[in-house]
């Protein structure tokens, strides 16, 4: 029958375009349904406009801040529509790259908003479409403050800044999670002066406290005005102004060219969910760690499917649930989902943070090492940072890795793998890291914490 499939996928973002795939690996007959672009937010929104705008600002820095080496270049300048321009090819590139995946592996794919009817039946304007199993991969969308209508000019969220119309020369951004802080970078770097209040004692949530305070005192050291217990009161529009009122630490009332609200994120369901009588959680979909629902047959994964919102975990989740509906063994598991914050310095960690080590009952040791003291960190000129390993006292095992580091992003897979493979901070301290690199810093953390770095000071010395 036509229209009838092992499963329908609704969402063609990381989730859903990554458990697409694996079915076609598996041979399903499936069909992907997306209502915007395939890629979802991570492609177009997300993760690769930031990062590619992340990485301009970085070479408008390096282009004023490398004469101490002796190379000069004019004061850098940008053109927004060329800028435009090439991400646009970047993001087209990229779906384009989902459309080829897709058919290579026999993916169904139709634009189109998903409907529920059962959880055997998809409707997607005038057809019906039915299916074995489901596979919801909604996404999320950004939490809008309520008085603090988004207009797309003033007052943005984080669809909007990253499609940069003009170049804000003030920006007040609301929340310090990793969004906020990711833009409070980007916009920096492109010459704004920028203020960012949250509401909370600290920074990117839930990561390790030291590493978070860490990489706070570095961007102030950069200019970036962040202020904890902090919140916006109010905000009112003025002309191509935005007043807004801080309330907290700070007290005062500012304009602004631009306010960002990135306060977080929110589920997106599709519409005729509440038919299948799906447990939710604060409306984000219950799943075991199969990813199915506690309706049979449905799964859900990615963004809609609860935390972390990162991509990674919700292409795994993807893969995962493509490999239950296959019948073969798969599940989730979330022990070490790495997290990378694409700051300057970047924030990067794997496992337990110090304190959620601290209660989920470990005794635990900790070893520092801080990137003044490594030499690959001296030849770029950036020894603002820290790693630190957070061990079990008992077994020695890896619990948890943190850095906020220059290339955190590549050292942090080596924790992955440390805390899923069972490794000791002993075998990380005694596998040889090239030197110079980054990297060093993981294994001489790890030293450190038996005492035996041989870099800086261990207190105490061990024989
Ligand atoms: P989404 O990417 O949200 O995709 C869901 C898709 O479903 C969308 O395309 C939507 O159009 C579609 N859809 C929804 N309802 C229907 C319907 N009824 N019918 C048809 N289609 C429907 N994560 C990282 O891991 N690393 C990063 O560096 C990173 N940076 C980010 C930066 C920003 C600015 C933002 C906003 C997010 C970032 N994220 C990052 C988070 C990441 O983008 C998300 O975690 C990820 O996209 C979630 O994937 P998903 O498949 O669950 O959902």
């Amino acid at each position: 029958m036509a229209n009838t499939y092992d499963a329908i996928v609704i969402g063609g973002g990381p989730g859903g375009y990554s458990a697409a795939i694996r079915l076609g690996q598996l041979g399903k007959k499936m069909l992907c349904v997306e209502k915007e672009r395939l890629g979802g937010v991570c492609l177009v929104w997300g993760c690769m406009p930031s990062k590619a705008l992340l990485h301009v600002g970085e070479v408008m820095v390096q282009a004023r801040e490398l004469k101490d080496r002796g190379i000069t270049f004019g004061e850098p300048k940008i053109d927004l529509a060329t800028l435009n321009k090439w991400k646009s090819k970047m993001i087209d590139d990229l779906v384009g790259g989902i459309g080829t995946l897709f058919k290579l592996n026999k993916v169904e794919s139709i634009a189109g908003t998903a409907e529920i009817v059962d959880k055997n039946t998809v409707k997607v304007g005038s057809e019906t479409y039915t299916c074995s199993n489901l596979v919801i991969a909604s996404g999320s969308e950004p939490i809008p403050l309520p008085n603090m209508e988004r207009n797309g000019k003033t007052i943005l969220n984080s669809d909007d800044a990253v499609s940069l119309t003009d170049l804000p020369k003030s920006i007040l951004i609301l929340g310090a999670g990793v969004i906020g802080l990711e833009f409070a970078t980007i916009y920096k770097r492109l010459g704004a002066d920028v203020t960012v209040v949250e509401m909370m004692d600290h920074a990117l949530g839930d990561t390790d406290l030291e590493i978070s305070q860490a990489l706070l005192r570095i961007l102030k050291k950069q200019g970036i005005n962040v202020h904890l217990k902090t919140k916006c009161a109010s905000v009112e529009v003025k002309g191509s102004k935005v007043s807004a009122k801080l309330e907290g630490e700070l007290n005062e009332t500012r304009e602004y060219d631009k306010v960002l609200v990135a306060v977080g994120r929110r589920p997106r369901t599709p519409k005729g969910i509440d038919k299948l009588g799906l447990q939710m959680d604060r409306g984000f979909i219950k799943v075991d760690d199969k990813r199915m629902t506690n309706v049979a047959g449905v799964f859900a994964i990615g963004d809609c499917a609860g935390g972390p919102l990162l991509a990674h975990k919700a292409m795994k989740e993807g893969v995962v649930a493509a490999e239950v509906i296959a019948g073969l063994p798969a599940a989730y598991d979330p022990m070490a989902v790495p997290n990378c914050v694409y700051t300057d310095p970047q924030v990067a960690t794997a496992g337990l943070s110090e304190e959620q080590a601290k209660a989920a009952g470990y005794e635990i040791t900790v070893g520092k090492f801080r990137l003044a003291a490594l030499g690959r960190a001296r030849t770029i000129g950036a020894t603002d940072g820290i790693v630190k390993i957070v061990g079990d006292k008992k077994t020695d095992l890896v619990l948890g890795v943190h850095a906020v580091s220059p290339m955190a992003e590549a050292m942090i897979g080596e924790a992955v793998i440390a805390i899923e493979m069972g490794a000791t901070v002993e075998d990380i301290g005694l596998s040889i890291h090239a030197h110079p690199t980054f990297g060093e810093s993981i294994m001489e953390a790890a030293e450190a914490l038996h005492g035996k770095a041989i870099h800086i000071a261990n207190t105490p010395v061990k024989a």
